[in-house]
């Protein structure tokens, strides 16, 4: 076996090929024997058109198979995939293709399929070795242009083999899959799973509560983003019965309130197992299949990840090193050089600290700091006590200019109630300068599609709050 990814995922493909890989919501369904010819099609058809190893692919679409199976085809054909969130505006697309240059940019996946009918299937996957680039996944970066994090097949082979293992899957298991497709979640973590163990996947185009509750009577395992589990507990049909058949549901992305996480258990009976990752190193943390799953934790780090926290303080920015770290940023030398220590590891810019048994905590981003007053106040200890206030829900809490303290801090909250009294209660639990100067009750939080707060938004709305302008 080369280094090529896809060769390592198609050998976890059911010996019976004809066994079902996507379940569709119209009932039909398309099976491994039909992923796997469709994918040496879509390569022929690559290769044909000039495609070299380490040339980029580039698709922006919404979910489908067929984006499935443009991702294993490229992978295939030796060359870069490249997806591109179809939220993108034109002028991001614009950066995007100047920064990554690809042979081929697909908009139209399903006619990109189609149209390979009739090329000549690519047999064996181009060798590669496990150094060999396999995906560039550009952050979501919400300061500067976006990097491009360079993935290579050893990088992501290495995680699929510690996940598959970490959480179990058999090739009975069923995926509920509703991610979308252009980011790590739901483009390796779930599907590298799912091909590895030859399991089936529930395949939903995105998620809605009710298809997903459908979904989960024929499903053993559900990934989601914390959003996906608040939706659904918002739901009354959701209840224990619909959550019996499932033996695994998974969390991460964005933090899981450890108010989710109770009332989770306390309406199916289950923990949720909460993971941590980021796009330039797929999974890093997670909580145990066996063993003792804790709100607000993420757990421990994978077999092969080393974990230290920088800074000489307990608690502090986090730094790895390990298989699946990527190797740097595309063509951007000095964003690399930036973010790596001299002995190798990678600032993965997320303040947490560590427990004597090696339990990860994760207080927030390094640059959601506020520092008032000269002092650091960390958002996610203000957040936690706002939380177990009554009236509220959830809470953002950001750090905007300040005409005398550098920063103020502001939270922003879901829920109803007197701003005083948050003021005065949040006084009673902490010290006064990491008290929120201002709360302002708002319906929603704005979020991006992976449910992350987009605390950037926060800090430009409320920007002008404590200078008047
Ligand atoms: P992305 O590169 O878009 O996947 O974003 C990665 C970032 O998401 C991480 O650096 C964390 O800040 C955040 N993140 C992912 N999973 C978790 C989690 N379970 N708890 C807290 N933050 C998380």
């Amino acid at each position: 076996m080369s280094g090529n990814l896809y060769e390592r995922l198609a050998a976890g493909f059911p010996a019976d090929r004809t066994r079902p890989c996507f379940l569709l919501s119209d009932g039909s369904q398309v099976s491994y024997g039909e992923l796997e010819a469709s994918v040496a099609r879509v390569a022929g058809r690559l290769v044909a058109e000039g495609v070299r190893p380490g040339d980029r692919v580039a698709l922006q679409a919404e979910k489908s198979v067929a984006g499935v199976v443009i991702y294993l085809a490229t992978l295939k054909a030796g060359a870069v995939y490249l997806p591109l969130n179809g939220a993108y505006t034109a002028a991001e697309v614009d950066y995007f293709l100047r920064d990554a240059e690809p042979a081929v940019y697909i908009t139209d996946d399903l006619g990109y399929v189609a149209a390979a009918a009739e090329a000549t299937p690519l047999a064996a996957p181009v060798a590669r070795t496990p150094a060999d680039l396999a995906s560039i996944i550009y952050t979501s970066g919400t300061t500067g242009r976006s990097k491009g994090a360079m993935l290579s097949h050893g990088n992501l082979a290495a995680n699929a083999e510690a996940l598959h293992e970490a959480w179990g899957f058999t090739p009975d298991d069923v995926l509920l899959h509703a991610l979308p497709i252009f980011h790590v979640h739901g483009l390796f973590v779930a599907l590298h799973c799912a091909f590895l163990s030859g399991c089936p996947m529930v395949w939903l185009p995105k998620f809605s509560d009710a298809e997903v509750l459908t979904g989960l009577s024929r499903a053993t395992v559900m990934m989601g983003v914390p959003t996906f589990y608040t939706r659904l507990l918002a739901n009354p049909g959701f209840t224990r019965d619909t959550a019996d058949g499932v033996r695994l549901f998974i969390s991460g992305s964005a933090p899981l309130l450890p108010s989710t996480f109770d009332e989770f258990e306390a309406r199916t009976g289950q923990r949720i197992l909460e993971r941590y990752g980021m796009s330039e190193a797929v999974i890093i943390t997670s909580n145990p299949l066996e063993g003792e799953r804790i709100a607000g934790s993420v757990g421990y780090p994978l077999p092969g990840v080393e974990l230290r926290i920088g800074g000489g303080e307990e608690t502090g920015v986090i730094e790895i090193r390990g298989p699946s770290v990527a190797g740097g940023y595309w063509r951007n030398p000095e964003k690399t050089a930036e973010e790596f220590t001299p002995d190798g590891f990678f600032r993965t810019g997320d303040v947490g600290r560590r427990d004597p048994d090696g339990r990860v905590w994760i207080s927030g981003r390094a640059k959601d700091l506020i520092i008032s007053g000269g002092y650091n106040v960390y958002p996610k200890e203000v957040e936690l006590v706002l939380d177990e206030l009554p009236g509220v829900t959830e809470s953002a809490v950001v750090g905007v200019p300040h005409p005398d303290f550098g920063e103020g801090v502001v939270a922003v909250v879901i829920g109803q109630g007197e701003e005083a009294a948050v003021i005065a209660a949040a006084r009673g639990r902490l010290a006064a300068y990491k008290a929120p100067k201002r709360v302002v009750f708002v319906d929603e939080l704005p979020r991006n599609a992976m449910g992350k707060v987009q605390k950037n938004l926060l800090r430009e709305r409320y920007a002008g709050l404590f200078s008047g302008s």
